[in-house]
């Protein structure tokens, strides 16, 4: 299968490589950020896509499921979030479809996406574990260095400046303090939507 890196490479096609839409995705969650960054979405009338660590998320199946009720997406960012060098294919299996099971049994609807954790060159590895377990690899094609930025105008910024049609837009909503993000987030929704782009989920 393929990595996917921007909306068209979606494989069910509901995304043309010119059309202006972008998703925002939120990884390393859930953390304490995940419901205010939903919350914020939602009152701006856009909906992101979360992938969510499994044994951090097991911790919280009622707010998995109340991202979906809210017309959020959730995918699995792996079990624990490790470095793979060492992993044996079936660990990494493992991890992906440990976490895509708890999604569906939390949220009730099914839990296809995956997202490597770490580092992008890593998803060619990934995906040929987890494809032919029905998982899509999902990266990103924009990196706004939100877990290194404490200014959101920065984040804001480092986003827009690089947004394009289909982009994938990598933020993250656990793993530490992400107040930044969250303040970040209304900025990139109204600036993404001045510049004439849609925020669709995955
Ligand atoms: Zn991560």
């Amino acid at each position: 299968m393929t990595v996917v890196r921007r909306l068209s490479d979606l494989p069910d096609g509901r995304f043309a490589p010119d059309e202006p839409v972008i998703a925002l995705t939120f990884d390393d969650g859930p953390g304490a950020a995940t419901d205010a960054v939903a919350t914020a979405l939602a009152k701006l009338d856009a909906r992101g896509t979360f992938f969510v660590v499994g044994s951090v998320a097991q911790e919280e199946p009622d707010l998995l499921a109340a991202l979906v009720t809210a017309g959020h997406v959730v995918g699995g960012h792996s079990w624990s979030h490790g470095r793979i060098d060492d992993a044996t294919d079936a660990e990494l299996a493992e991890e992906a479809l440990r976490t895509s099971m708890l999604i569906e049994d939390a949220t009730r609807a099914p839990a296809p996406l995956f997202r490597p954790p770490y580092r992008r060159v890593d998803a060619p590895r990934w995906d040929s574990v987890v494809a032919p377990l029905g998982l899509q690899t999902v990266t990103w094609s924009v990196d706004p260095r939100d877990w290194a930025l404490t200014d959101p105008v920065a984040i804001a910024t480092a986003a827009l400046d690089h947004l394009h049609p289909g982009a994938i837009v990598l933020l993250h909503d656990g793993g530490g303090d992400r107040t930044a993000t969250l303040e970040a987030v209304p900025l990139i929704v109204h600036g993404a939507r001045l510049a004439g782009y849609r925020l669709v989920t995955l």
